[in-house]
């Protein structure tokens, strides 16, 4: 059976379209499978500024637009649909989607992280009345105000500098006594006058009435407890990789798929980039590194079956 697809992109961030640009353009047939806006993780950097080739900060949305565009240009189509799962059947993949099935000899997952929840109490409760997992969306809301930042990676840090513009009032609380981030991201929150960093704090409770009001902080080294008001809170303390629709495939300890250096997983035809796939570095210009050779290798797996296929190998 010949499938419709040469290659199917599951996941349309910037590893996903870097492989469905380098797909079509080898003239592999190629279809990306997203259920949002393509584009990802990069659609909520309000200024992506270490992206080589701009020497301005870039607009997270603007880049994944002039994205999708090239990547149309070269002639691979895009399907909004959800994928429950993929399996395959002799040398051939089904990909289930809510739109149905699709079938294809390849297929590249990138279907990158989800952000995490704290698991304090009022976090659920006041989600999206004051508590928030994204700066660029909801930080305008909060011009002016006092705003938590809660988590000690890179994210925390990049997204409590893009409040900082909004507000002089932004405390960044972490639960270690040092950051996780890189040490030039780290550095620029702790030289910034309008942030507060607070090490060695968690936030044990968020408290409010139709909208975020205090919250209760604890340190760590002490056990101290005490209250603080805020209008809002930002969580960025990482994200989960998105792998429900292939549970089969080996992960590591932190539930990130498994690859070979040409970003194949052990069944052959199957590969995995960006952020879903265990990395020592998650970047876009990492991911779309990974998108590229996903996209060069499948290409030489489809030419292998094609070659077996003219020599009468099953
Ligand atoms: P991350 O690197 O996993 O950092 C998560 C942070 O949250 C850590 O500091 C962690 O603390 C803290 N944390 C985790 N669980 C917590 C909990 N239950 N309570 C309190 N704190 C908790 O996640 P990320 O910052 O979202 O970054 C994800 C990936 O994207 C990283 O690879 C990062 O390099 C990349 N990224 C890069 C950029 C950039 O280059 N500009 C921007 C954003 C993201 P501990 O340190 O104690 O573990």
């Amino acid at each position: 059976m010949t499938p419709e697809w040469d290659l199917v992109v599951v996941g349309g961030g910037p590893a996903g379209m870097t492989a469905a640009q380098y797909g079509s353009r080898a003239n592999l047939r190629t279809l990306v499978i997203e259920e949002m806006a393509p584009g990802g993780a990069v659609l909520l950097i309000s200024d992506m500024e270490n992206y080589p080739g701009f020497p301005e900060p870039v607009n997270g949305y603007e880049f994944s637009e002039a994205m999708q565009k090239q990547t149309e240009n070269f002639g691979a189509e895009f399907k909004s649909a959800t994928v429950n799962s993929i399996s395959k059947d002799g040398k051939v993949f089904t990909i289930d989607t809510s739109e149905g099935p699709v079938t294809s000899w390849t297929v590249v997952l990138s279907t990158g992280a989800k952000h995490r929840h704290l698991g304090a109490p009022g976090e659920e409760e006041f989600s999206g009345r004051g508590v928030s997992y994204c700066a660029t969306c909801d930080g305008p809301f909060f011009k002016n105000k006092k705003m938590l930042v809660v988590g000690g990676g890179d994210s925390a840090c990049d997204e409590a500098s893009y409040l900082a513009n909004l507000t002089d009032k932004v405390v960044l609380i972490h639960r270690r006594d040092r950051f996780r981030a890189q040490k030039v991201l780290a550095d620029r929150v702790q030289n910034n006058a309008n942030i507060d960093v607070r090490l060695s704090h968690t936030l044990e409770k968020i408290e409010g009435d139709t909208k975020v009001r205090k919250v209760v902080l604890k340190k760590t080294d002490t056990d101290e407890t005490y209250e603080e008001e805020f209008d809002a809170v930002f969580i960025f303390i990482g994200s989960d990789p998105q792998t429900s629709m292939a549970p089969e495939l080996e992960k590591d300890d932190a539930g990130y798929l498994i690859t070979d250096q040409s970003m194949e997983t052990s069944l052959k035809g199957f590969f995995v980039v960006g952020d879903v796939r265990a990395t020592p570095f998650r970047q876009v210009v990492v991911a779309c590194g990974e998108g590229a050779i996903a996209a060069h290798m499948a290409a030489a797996h489809i030419d292998d079956i094609k070659g077996e296929a003219y020599a009468g190998i099953k």
